[in-house]
């Protein structure tokens, strides 16, 4: 079997152009655009890259973004501040802090000082709560838009198995509650799990948030079972960079049934699901949720 090829890259534009479709609709309806304010501490070049990417994907679908830039000194009442005023600003509607924060300061509590009902990365613990009890709130950006792509090839898990590998607060956890969610029998694998190709192999659904390339083999996949890949590892190839995923791309989809390749897998989906996270807040502050 040869696995049919996820493309994340073309189902995030899709997506992408669905947000500024009814961002345009609800500007036009009550007035309002989405704002997202991105906040960057300090001057890590990977963080910048990713901040620079979201802005420029606020920009094209049309919502309006703010940037704030704090300088590596910053302190962590600065940070605080910024997040109070930003909490209290009616034109935010998502609020995003960029991580990792300079070492002074305390990440859990300014991602804690956010409202949860502008938290578009949904890691406040007030919306992994609400995520796991069913209510609305916000589903962090990399899970929804795994999700979105097992959505298009089933929409409905009931009697399938779900295996999540990696049980972070930001990826693990809420893939494995919004698998859950959609009947999937669901099992959480992580760095303790015994036998772990064994237990990928029950998988229908398997979703890979790891940090180690290319750790998932072909032999541990079920056959014409959905595969996942969340992570993002840059390793060395004759002396040059290259990003792989946590899945053996080339011997894994021999046995997948569809596979999300890594670039242009679940990485483009997570922005998009950025964007819409922002568009859902803005229709709920204004009533038209
Ligand atoms: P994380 O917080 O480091 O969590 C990794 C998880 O993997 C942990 O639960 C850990 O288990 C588990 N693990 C580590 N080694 C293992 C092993 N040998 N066998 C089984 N489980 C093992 O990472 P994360 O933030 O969830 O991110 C995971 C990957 O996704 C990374 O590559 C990251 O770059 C990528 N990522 C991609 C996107 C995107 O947009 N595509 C977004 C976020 C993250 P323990 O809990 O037992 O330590």
């Amino acid at each position: 079997m040869t696995a049919s090829i996820i493309d994340g890259f073309a189902a995030a534009a899709e997506l992408r152009e669905q947000v500024s479709r009814e961002a345009a609709a609800l500007k036009a309806s009550h007035g309002v655009v989405p704002g997202l304010a991105v906040v960057l501490v300090g001057e890590d070049p990977a963080s910048a890259v990713y901040v620079r990417n979201k802005l420029k994907a606020t920009a094209e679908c049309g919502l309006k973004s703010l940037e704030f830039k704090l300088s590596e000194s910053a302190t962590e009442e600065e940070v605080l501040a910024l997040v109070k005023r930003l909490n209290a600003d009616p034109a935010v509607h998502g609020i995003l802090v960029q991580l990792p924060l300079p070492k002074q300061i305390d990440s859990d509590k300014v991602l804690g000082l956010i409202d949860p009902d502008k938290d578009v990365d949904g890691f406040h613990p007030v919306n992994a709560g609400r995520l796991s009890v069913g209510l609305p709130g916000f589903v962090p950006c990399t899970p929804r838009g795994s999700q979105i792509l097992i959505d298009r090839i089933l929409p409905d898990l009931s009697g399938k198995t779900a295996v999540v590998i990696g049980r972070s607060n930001i990826v693990g956890k809420p893939m494995a509650q919004l698998l859950l969610q959609k009947n999937a029998t669901v099992t959480i694998a992580h760095s303790r799990t015994k036998d772990l190709p064994a237990v990928c192999r029950t998988a229908d659904v398997l979703v890979a948030a790891v940090g180690r390339p290319l750790m998932v083999k072909g032999d541990w996949i079920k056959p014409g079972a959905i595969v996942i890949d969340v992570g993002i590892n840059r390793i060395e190839v004759d002396g040059k960079g290259k990003i792989v995923g946590d899945v053996d791309f080339d011997s894994a989809k021999e046995v997948a049934g569809a596979i999300t390749p890594v670039p242009r897998g679940v990485g483009p989906m997570t922005i998009a699901c950025l964007m819409l996270n922002t568009l859902d807040s803005a229709r709920r502050a204004s009533g038209a949720a």
